[in-house]
């Protein structure tokens, strides 16, 4: 269609002139945590295979012998072909280190979202989301028809404020927040969160995409917490730390039966790959025996925050805040000169004049590499521009 080539070219256009149209590279993640692009290899400071079990022998081969046993696709839904037991297994396992009742496994953390919360609230509801939460979490909250509420980013008075103001006039309510904010390395307060969420017959669901697996010994943000917050919707992604692919909720079991029962993108969508499921697995029983390996990003991304001067960081995501799109590109393309790969990220994934670098730390970065960041960072002076997060 003439028209719809029309349509995309002017779009891309108007895009590409302010700085924002998206090239995806050609980039091969090596063995040794590193990356191939454009024939040059690179140290990956943006990945989010936290314990590199992208490559771990000991969760590929859990995948390739599920392939051998099971075949490589699930064949259709949950609701049409069954449960695969490497599912029901990984939904007892998350369960049961996440401290819930019961759980559901989804083919991705993206889909989890945008099934969970409109099986959960619909126009009569009302959601309070932090307002740096992930597209996705918004996504979700879009999708349900609930009233939506930003609060200022992590500030429990502005919440407050909104809740007294807004919760009588709704039926049933949610609070939506990531855990470790995905672009900003911040951790939500998931304690007051939760004593908001009781006074005010809340819901609280939180997002530990960036938690899982690095954070409060490998079990998430919440383990950050003591006493341990009650968060009745936890949910999270099998794809960054745990290496593999899939989302999944943790939360009691009559909720759990529920999205079962009604999360659109559960029951319409093929059901995750076994290898998949036998990746996660393998990658659980790492976590959940050694705590001190789960502690490696974090202690390299403080190595870094110290390094530069910066206040510590509380996850191993560290941004450093540029301001401009067309600079941070320019930074990040002079990085990757050096031989480092640090995303640039810029509107609309942050809002409007927060383009930043967001760099990311795995368990196999060595002082070395760090050390050699930073000398690049120094070196072409990219602290002393941005207004530091
Ligand atoms: C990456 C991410 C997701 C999406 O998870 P996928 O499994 O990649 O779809 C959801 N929430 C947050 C906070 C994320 O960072």
């Amino acid at each position: 269609m003439k028209s719809l080539d029309a349509f995309a070219k002017k779009k891309l256009a108007a895009l590409s002139v302010k700085g924002l149209k998206r090239n995806i590279l050609d980039t091969d993640r090596t063995k040794d945590g590193g990356v191939l692009r454009k024939g040059r290899k690179l140290i990956s400071f943006c990945c989010n295979d936290y314990l590199n079990f992208n490559h771990h022998p000991k969760i590929k081969r859990a995948a390739i012998k599920a392939i051998e046993q099971y075949g490589t696709g699930a064949g259709a839904s949950r609701l049409i072909t069954g449960n695969h037991p490497l599912i029901s297994q990984l939904e007892q396992r998350l369960a049961r280190l996440k401290g819930s009742e019961d759980a559901c496994i989804f083919t991705a953390g993206y889909m989890a979202n945008i099934g969970i919360i409109p099986a959960l609230a619909n126009e009569q509801d009302i959601i309070f989301i932090d307002e740096l939460s992930h597209a996705c979490l918004r996504a979700g909250g879009e999708m349900s028809g609930a009233h939506m509420m930003f609060f200022h980013h992590n500030d429990m008075t502005h919440l407050q404020a909104l809740m007294d103001q807004y919760r009588p006039k709704y039926q049933k309510a949610l609070i939506l927040t990531d855990g470790v904010f995905s672009m900003d390395g911040d951790i939500a307060p998931l304690g007051r969160l939760s004593c908001l969420a009781k006074k005010y017959d809340c819901w609280l669901m939180s997002d530990d995409a960036h938690g899982l697996g690095v954070v409060g010994g490998g079990k998430g943000s919440r383990h950050i917490f003591d006493p341990l917050p009650d968060i009745a919707l936890q949910m999270g992604t099998l794809s960054k730390a745990m290496g593999s692919f899939g989302g999944y909720l943790c939360a009691s079991k009559p909720v759990i039966d529920l999205i079962k029962t009604r999360a659109r993108s559960l029951i319409y969508t093929t059901a995750l790959p076994p290898a998949s499921a036998a990746a996660a697995l393998a990658a659980l029983d790492i976590i959940e025996s050694d705590p001190d390996y789960c502690r490696r990003p974090m202690d390299n991304a403080l190595f870094f925050t110290k390094a530069l001067g910066l206040p510590d960081a509380q996850s191993p995501i560290v941004p450093i805040i540029v301001g401009d799109t067309a600079q941070t590109m320019a930074y990040a393309a002079a990085l990757e000169e050096d031989g480092f790969l640090v995303t640039g990220i810029r509107p609309p994934t942050v809002a409007e004049g927060t383009g930043r670098l967001r760099f990311t730390f795995s368990a196999r970065h060595s002082q070395k590499q760090i050390h050699a960041l930073v000398a690049s960072l120094k070196r072409h002076n990219i602290l002393k521009t941005g207004n530091i997060a």
